[in-house]
């Protein structure tokens, strides 16, 4: 198991690999917002354990580090909201935080984790819920559609966008700057990317409920401190092999069945239905 690689600061946190000896991970630090750094620390760290552990006779060749986006996303996804979302993550080192950031000792275990998942229609993708994130990534994705299919003139896309925030969200953008322009993907020609977020997020329902069928439940392994052994079947059945496979080729393989949203729609519904307090 790779351990290599640095770890410092950016505007905006990335995580880049050379190989799996040298991967990199940075974070940016809000000084009043440390639950942003937190979570794009879990987020990025997902990333870094992927490339830290593919085969390292791939090192140095296209084969050493996963271009298929939507896995690679499903892994940090996997990490930040699967596990670092969930109550029982927290249990063996809740203290810990409160040691390290001591305006946690004055918030109860169950009051942050509401917040961590407290679920409001807001305009930046980034700052969005595990949940209404799922709305900002198909309103983008339909935006691509009406650019490159429908050919909608560069003119009117805010307001097609305003329009979708309404739509999804119930919310309108009061410029640009929280609306249409707030990423950097479209501006560097990443088009097609945004579906990569959400496509991990349909993997990690699937790749959960594999884990629970084969190392039993993961709120028990993560309430009893034992997350490296679900880091070590992500290493095994996931990372080992880069980008040797295809998603839909990596997803049955370790999952035995075809790519389906159901998991994923399944674990939101019993998720937030036990904190709202819900019934269907
Ligand atoms: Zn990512």
């Amino acid at each position: 198991m790779g351990s290599a690689g640095a770890v410092d600061e950016t505007e905006h946190p990335f995580t880049t690999s050379f190989s799996s000896k040298d991967v990199r991970v940075t974070n940016h630090y809000h000084e009043h917002d440390p639950l942003s750094a937190i979570f794009s620390a879990i987020h990025e760290g997902g990333h870094g354990i992927f490339d830290q552990n593919v085969n390292p006779d791939y090192d140095k060749t296209v084969a050493g580090s996963c271009g298929y986006m939507g896995i690679h996303e499903s892994q940090s996804r996997f990490y930040e909201n699967i596990l670092g979302r969930n109550k029982n993550f927290w249990i063996p080192i809740y203290e810990k935080l409160g040691e390290l950031l001591p305006q946690f000792q004055e918030i109860s275990l169950d009051d942050f984790y509401r917040e961590i998942n407290h679920v409001r229609n807001s305009y930046i993708r980034t700052e969005a819920d595990e949940l209404t994130y799922c709305f900002h990534i198909i309103l983008r994705y339909e935006m691509e559609q009406a650019i490159f299919r429908d050919q909608v003139p560069v003119e009117e896309l805010p307001a097609l966008w305003n329009q979708k925030m309404k739509d999804y969200l119930q919310i309108i953008p009061e410029n640009d700057s929280q609306g249409i322009l707030q990423d950097v993907h479209w501006s560097d020609a990443s088009f097609g990317y945004f579906p990569s977020y959400l496509l991990g997020s349909i993997y990690d329902g699937m790749l959960l409920d594999t884990i629970q069928q084969e190392l039993g439940s993961v709120d028990e392994l993560l309430a009893a401190g034992r997350i490296s052994e679900i880091t070590k079947w992500l290493n095994e059945k996931i990372h080992w092999y880069g980008n040797t496979r295809k998603p839909k080729e990596v997803i049955e393989a370790v999952c035995g069945r075809e790519v389906s949203a159901e998991p994923l729609i399944r674990y939101f519904k019993k998720k937030y239905g036990e904190i709202y307090g819900l019934t269907e």
